[in-house]
């Protein structure tokens, strides 16, 4: 089969069709921003349109991924949203971020602080003071829209350019913590009302404005399986309809036509929420789950999910950061050879990983897709 280019061999993939190989996503902005500036240089993370872009092309021309997305951590919308309120900021900054061991990235510390330390809202007289972000004036939306603009410049189609939009539950989290707000679900829902009012129109403003400039697909993370464990996951519609309400998640494929791939931020098991995760698929044109839990489950999360993609799942910290090149290939020879088959899967670790994993295991990810993913599949 002749040369494609990333962005054919996605779409190709994605309608559940064999392209000229597996697709590879998952060399993941920080770790490539300390790759190219730097590890100990994250003051200016994320602040620069240029240099962001550069990343973000970096990734897809020097490293050989398939994709390249504007997703520098889980805040932008929630600090977006705190500056257009006159609020101080939710969540702890980089350069102030303290990098304790390699594990942390991944275990998500950024978020500690407003989960569990003193929420921006806490009561109805502080979610009055919420304003919805304006995406072309708060936080760092600016730069993230100015970087897809310019990557998509350099990149021309050839590869997809990706964004971000952010769930209500993960704004809120940031602005009342985890806790508070399921207690405000249950006991306050004119609080919690007000938070996800703001959330959904700043995340609506900010996937249109991310259109504009060029952007094919968003991802939108969620933690709320992680949070409260797959069974009350699937027993608690409201929290689901929290999470991915459809007045958002439904009108941004059809309305603004932007693909969106959602990251189970879970180390799983993601299959006993599985009934979940079919309501979330009916609300969106693609359904990305990424996920630590083995090629097994990757491919039996294929099925129960199809028509939707399945991107992952290469763990993050047992494989990605203290495996060999030679572990990193023999779990993508497993994913491949399991998930591969027929399209609808991208291979990548199931989550971000530590600045610490080494070049060669990234490279040894990206290098197996051509070496055993090429279609069709004879592993
Ligand atoms: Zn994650």
């Amino acid at each position: 089969m002749a040369k494609m280019t990333a962005s054919e061999r996605i779409m190709m993939s994605a309608m559940g069709k064999e392209p000229d190989r597996v697709p590879v996503f998952g060399i993941f902005n920080d770790w490539a921003w300390g790759q190219l500036y730097g590890r100990n240089h994250m003051l200016d993370y994320c602040q620069d349109a240029e240099k962001w872009a550069k990343v973000m092309v970096w990734t897809c021309k020097e490293m050989g991924g398939d994709s390249a997305v504007a997703l520098p951590d889980v805040h932008p919308l929630a600090e977006a949203i705190c500056e257009a309120s006159g609020l101080p900021s939710p969540s702890i900054s980089w350069k102030d971020f303290p990098r304790t061991d390699a594990h942390s990235l991944y275990e998500g510390d950024l978020v500690n602080d407003p989960a569990y330390g003193n929420p921006i809202i806490k009561t109805m007289k502080d979610a009055e003071k919420l304003k919805p972000a304006d995406p072309y004036k708060h936080g760092r939306l600016p730069v993230l829209l100015k970087s897809i603009e310019l990557a998509n410049k350099e990149l021309k189609g050839d590869w997809p350019v990706g964004g971000m939009v952010e769930n209500a539950l993960s704004v809120g989290g940031g602005l009342m913590g985890w806790t508070p707000m399921f207690m405000a679900m249950e006991k306050n829902i004119a609080l919690w009302k007000k938070v996800e009012d703001v959330a959904i129109k700043s995340s609506w403003a900010f996937a249109k404005a991310q259109k504009k400039v060029g952007a094919v697909f968003a991802v939108s993370h969620t933690e709320l399986p992680a949070r409260v464990g797959s069974e009350s996951f699937l027993a608690n519609p409201t929290w689901m309809q929290a999470d991915w309400p459809p007045e958002l998640y439904k009108r941004i494929p059809e309305e603004l036509g932007l693909g969106i791939a959602v990251h189970a931020c879970t180390t799983g098991p993601n299959e006993p929420g599985i009934d979940a995760w079919k309501t979330m698929v009916n609300h969106t044109a693609s359904f990305f789950c990424a996920e630590s839990g083995g090629a097994d489950s990757l491919a039996r999360i294929k099925e129960a999910l199809a028509p939707a993609s399945v991107m992952g799942n290469i763990h993050p910290v047992d494989i990605m950061l203290h495996g060999t090149p030679d572990d990193v290939e023999d779990a993508c020879i497993e994913l491949i050879k399991k998930c591969g088959p027929g399209g609808r899967f991208q291979l990548g670790p199931g989550c971000t990983y530590s600045l610490d994993v080494p070049y060669e295991n990234v490279k040894a990810m990206v290098d197996s897709c051509e070496k055993y993913g090429k279609y069709p599949i004879n592993l």
